[in-house]
Parts: structure tokens; sequence; C-alpha cells
């Protein structure tokens, strides 16, 4: 047989028909399904779309090229709305958009993965923010450092800044996210996503981390960028200064000696004459300096930079990533911030420093803000776990208080955390004592019901298988039991014999000495019967008015033909007396005994001892008629 190849099998908690988009087909016979696959592409376009233009154009700048994005924050909402197909619609309009407008197309591989990511964790029950922060901790950042360090030669340090940025970005957008979220109707959320409900605790948990989350990142964001800010504007100003004053000096010196200076200048190049703003910038040990002429030739450099003197100063505007109010250049292989200014006489002056300056700020408040945030969600990850536990345990206990245990004195201390609570858990206890007092009157009450049922049960199986005057089995409990009995006989092989009797001339007795009399022939025979049915195996019935049945097995035929004489001898014997009366009865026996052939049915067996039996009335009565076979 031909394998199919089914990519579903391969990865299995995958699903792959969560990202089926279905036929539009107007005709299809689950018409509701397509107008369901129909809503969900709207719903993410429509949320792709708002997504895009938000990355697009309602970004924060936050410091240097780096801003903050907001468009995540519709596409996970429409991801929890309409699950994964409109999530995925979604992310990809709304990375499309950022990688676009930031020119980095790996942007669109982080920010779909964590759509991804994110439906997987939903999945398995995790809520949102937790999800997300999941994604960005162990996949997003360490993605994010792996694509950059593939594609750009930057410095470690960028490297870690920008992958802080993108997840506390990412973080951020979650933590509005959620929030939302928690604020949408249960109903509102996709199906799937729902699962069992989560335990009050969890929610109280979460609901605090929210709430300590969001303001966090918020006031923290706002001071880094304030002090990145503020540096940044510092070191500007002071380059500006710099460049000011070296001008001045610059042109001052010029004006007065521009003769000389020129003449000097050109004849002695490597003369080591030097202007006089050296002594003024000397002081200065983190900024350099050059200044160069209209032609862009090098009239004089700080000593460190190792500049010749006339020769041409070329360098390349650069970008730095980190910083953006500041320009930077990059000549032999180094960058430098610049700032520069043009004398009057067409002198530039190119005060330059390190970027280093502004980025080891950047980076080390960066430090401090992830170790801040760090700190503050582990310390109120650990009160929040505290609290959530401690506002639940009075539930948690009322709840394994209702399954078996008795109330503790600690159960109703602990639900005095709160008013309502504590009348709560009162009120509880008192209910499961009124309700195992009730319970307990209840199960008096069926135990005496059942013990009643017991005896009226026991009393209609003797009204249904006995015969009230003898207490012998009626003949249908004889034949209930008789015919299992026969059954088990055949099978096995066993010997049996059917023994029939009917009391000789009785309608006389009842006419000479009247039915109560006859009644208490009927018991006295029955009591002579019983004598001689003792052992387990003997069934003796009433099978009629005045005949009685016997069943016995076991043995061979012989025994059971000497006991039926032993009782047509017995009931001869035996005198009823009542009063003055004394009468003898006399019986007639027709016996049908199985001891060779077992072919006869349990009707046959009965009806050929009932043909023993009309024999014997036939033929005198008080006689044993017997077939054997
Ligand atoms: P036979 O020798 O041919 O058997 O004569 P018989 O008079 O015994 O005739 P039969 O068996 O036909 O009559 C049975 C009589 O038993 C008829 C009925 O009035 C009487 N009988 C049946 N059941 C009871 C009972 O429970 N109590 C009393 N006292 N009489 C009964
Ligand atoms: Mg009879
Ligand atoms: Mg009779």
């Amino acid at each position: 047989m031909r394998k199919v190849f089914d990519l579903r099998s391969y990865l299995p908690r995958f699903r792959g028909r969560d990202f089926v988009i279905k036929k539009l087909v107007s005709h299809s016979p689950a018409h509701s399904e397509s107008v369901f696959s129909a809503g969900i592409l709207l719903f993410g376009l429509g949320f792709g779309i708002i997504g895009a233009l938000t990355n697009y154009f309602l970004s924060i700048p936050f410091y240097g090229y780096f801003s903050l994005y907001f468009g995540q924050i519709l596409v996970l909402l429409c991801l929890v709305a309409r699950g994964l197909n409109a999530g995925i619609i979604a992310s990809v309009i709304s990375a499309i958009a950022l990688a676009v407008k930031l020119d980095d197309p790996f942007l669109f591989i982080i920010l779909v993965s964590e759509t991804f990511a994110v439906h997987m964790m939903l999945r398995n029950g995790k809520t949102l923010l937790l999800a997300d922060v999941i994604y960005w901790l162990f996949i997003g950042v360490p993605l994010t450092l792996l694509l950059l360090m593939i594609t750009s030669a930057t410095s470690s340090e960028l490297l870690i800044i920008s992958g802080l940025t993108l997840s506390i970005n990412g973080i951020f957008g979650a933590s509005l996210a959620a929030l939302i979220y928690s604020f949408m109707p249960i109903k509102n959320v996709y199906k799937k996503y729902r699962g069992k409900p989560p335990k009050l605790a969890t929610v109280i948990f979460s609901l605090c981390m929210l709430t300590v989350t969001l303001p966090t990142i918020i006031i923290s964001l706002i001071f880094t960028w304030q002090n990145i800010d503020q540096k940044e504007q510092e070191i500007a100003n002071t380059l500006t200064r710099q460049g000011e004053q070296i001008m001045y000096v610059v042109d001052a010196f010029v004006d007065s000696h521009l003769a000389t200076v020129n003449t000097f200048a050109t004849t002695f190049p490597n003369s080591g004459f030097s202007l006089p703003v050296q002594t003024v910038l000397d002081a200065t040990a983190f900024y350099e300096y050059v200044i160069t002429d209209k032609n862009n030739m090098i009239l004089f450099a700080s000593p460190k930079l190792e500049l010749v003197t006339l020769s041409q100063f070329s360098y390349q505007p650069s970008k730095n990533l980190l910083i953006d109010k500041i320009p930077e250049l990059t000549f032999q292989n180094n960058k430098y911030l610049y700032y520069q200014s043009i004398t009057q006489h067409e002198w530039t002056i190119t005060v330059l420093t390190s970027p280093n300056i502004v980025t080891q700020v950047i980076s080390k408040n960066f430090y401090i803000l992830a170790a801040c945030l760090f700190i503050t969600f582990v310390v109120f990850a650990i009160i929040a776990n505290q609290l959530s536990k401690r506002i639940t345990l009075p539930l948690v206990n009322l709840a394994n208080h209702f399954n078996d245990s008795s109330a503790s004195e600690d159960m109703v201390s602990e639900a005095e955390i709160s008013d309502e609570m504590k009348k709560v858990t009162d009120k509880l206890i008192n209910s499961r004592e009124i309700m195992l007092n009730f319970q307990q009157h209840l199960s008096l009450q069926v135990q005496d019901k059942t013990k009643q049922l017991t005896t009226l049960n026991n009393q209609l199986y003797n009204l249904a298988q006995k015969d009230g005057l003898t207490n012998l089995l009626n003949r249908s409990g004889f034949d209930d039991l008789a015919n299992t009995t026969f059954r088990n006989c055949v099978r096995n092989h066993i010997p049996l014999s059917m023994v029939l009797i009917d009391i000789d001339d009785f309608k006389q007795i009842n006419d000479t000495y009247g039915h109560p009399f006859g009644d208490t022939c009927i018991i006295s025979i029955s009591k002579t019967f019983n004598r001689f049915c003792k052992r387990t195996t003997d069934l003796l019935g009433r099978y009629g008015g005045e005949e009685f049945i016997i069943l016995l097995s076991g043995g061979n035929i012989e025994e059971h033909h000497e006991l039926t004489k032993r009782i047509h001898r017995a009931v001869q014997k035996t005198k009823v007396s009542s009063e003055d009366i004394v009468v003898r009865m006399t019986i007639s026996i027709g016996v049908s005994s199985m001891g060779s052939n077992y072919g006869m049915s349990f009707e046959g067996l009965v009806k050929s001892a009932d043909e023993q039996l009309y024999k014997s009335k036939r033929t005198g009565k008080n006689k044993i008629s017997i077939y054997s076979q």
C-alpha cells in the first residue's frame, strides 16, 4: 500500500488543522464553518492592518534609533480572541510594516515566531503574560542576539542592549495586552485557550503581577530614557561649546596673524608649528579636534590622532544605533561622535569624542534597568504568590472540609482574612453540621426501610413460591427449582425419579367430614412426606389440590423406588384424628425414573409420572406404578 506523507504525524503537538484556512464555499454543507473562516480572515486582516499602522506611525522614540512599538499588542489580542489562524494573519501584516520601517527582515521572523510560541503556551494553559515572558526569555532574546550576530558586526554591548530593548518592548506589549485581556468577557476568548478554569490563586497572582509589571516597566523606561537623553544632551552641549571655543580662539589668532600663519604653514609643513589653541584644548582628556581649511586639508589635529598636517582629512559619516542626537563619523577605523563649526575664514573645526562615553552610560543604565526589573519581578512574584495563597486558603480549606475532614480551629482563624470570608466559612460549617445530622437521620431511615423491604421481599417470595396451607413449595416454586436440578442431573448423568402422588377418594373425606378436616388431612400427609424427604437433593411440592410431587436425585433409581414404597407404607399407617373422628388415607403413586437414558425433557418426565399415576388409579388405587429408562 502506498504510504501517504502526512506532516501532521510528524508534528503531533502542532495540530496542522489549526493552520488551515477553510474554503469560502457558500454551498458547502458546513455553511457555518465557512462563515467562521471568513470571519477569522477578516478579523486577522483588520487587527493586522491596525497593528501595522500602529507600528509604522505610533512608535515612541526611546533612545538612539530604538523605539517602542505597540503593533504586537493588537496581534496578541487577535490571537487570544480568534486563535492561531487569525493571529498569524495579523502578525504577518503587522510585522511586515515594522520590518520595512526598520529595514530589518529578521524582526519579521522574531514577531511571527512570538505569535506561534504564545499560541502553543496558551494551548498548554499558560496565561498570556507568562507565555510572552517565557517566549522572550528563552526564544526571543537568544534569537535576536543570534540574528544580530550573524548579520552585523556590532559590539557585544550593542547586542545585549538591543536584545534587552526588544524583550522589554515585547513584555511591555504583552502586559498591556494581558491587561486588556483580563477585561475581556470569557466568551470572547478563543475556545481552545479556555481550558479548565485557572485556580483562584493563579488569577490573583496574575493580577498582582500585572499591576506591578506594567507600572514598573513604564517607570523604568521613563527614567532610563531621561537619563540617557540627559547624558546625550550633555555631551552634545560640551562638544558644541568646545567647538565654539576653539572657533573663537582660532578666529582671533588668525585675524591678527593671518599673513604669517599662511606663509609659515605652507612653507614649513613639518616644522612643528602649533596653533595656540593647543594650550586651550590640552586640558580636555575626552575630546580630540581637527582643524581643516576649506580644501579639507588638515591645518592642525590633536597629537593623539596622529594625523599628518596638510594631508586630506578623509572620513566617512556613520550611524550609531544608540545615539541619534550627535552625529558620528569613522576614520582610520575608529568611530567618533563629532561637532563641526566653520570659522569666518572658512576653516572647519571638528571636535571629536569617543561614542563610548554615551554607550557606557546607556549600557550601565540598561544593566541597572534589567537588574531592577528582575529583582522587582522576583520579589513581587514571591509576595504575590504568598498573598494569593493566603487569600484562597480559606476556600481550599472549606472545599477539603466538605470532602472529609472536620472543622479545625485553624480553619476558622485562617478565614479571618476578610469579613466576607469569615461569614461564609461560619455559615458553611453550620450548614455542614446540619447536613451531616440530616444525612445520619436519613441513613438510619434508609436502613430501617431496607429491613422492612427485605422482610416484605421474603414474604412475597413465600407467597409466590410456597403453598400457604402446607408450607411446601407450590407448583411454580417446585418447577423453578426442579428444572435446575433436572438440567444438572441430565448433564452429569445423575439418576433421578419424578414421583407424583394423589390421595385416594379425597372428595369423600371432604364430603363426609367437611372441608376443614380435609385441610387437616392435607397438612398431616404433607408432614409425613416431609419426614422422608430430608436430603438436600430431595424436592417436595404440593402440585394441586391433594396432589403432591417429589423429585429424587442422586444414588440410583432403585433407592428412589425403595423410598417411594416407604412413603406409601407410612401414609397407610398414619391416622388423622380430630375430636371423635379418626381417618386413615391411602395414596396412589406414579413414578418415572431416568437411570441410563437421559433423553426425556422435564415436561416429558412429569407427563410420564402422571401416566403412571393414572395407571395406579385405573388399576385399583393405593399402589405404585413405575416407569424406568
Ligand atoms: P381419586 O381417588 O380418583 O383421586 O378420587 P378423589 O375423590 O380424590 O378425586 P379428585 O382427586 O378428583 O378430587 C380431589 C378433591 O380434593 C376435590 C376437591 O374438593 C378436594 N380438594 C382440593 N383441594 C383441597 C383443599 O385444599 N382442601 C380440601 N379440604 N379439599 C380439597
Ligand atoms: Mg386429585
Ligand atoms: Mg384424589
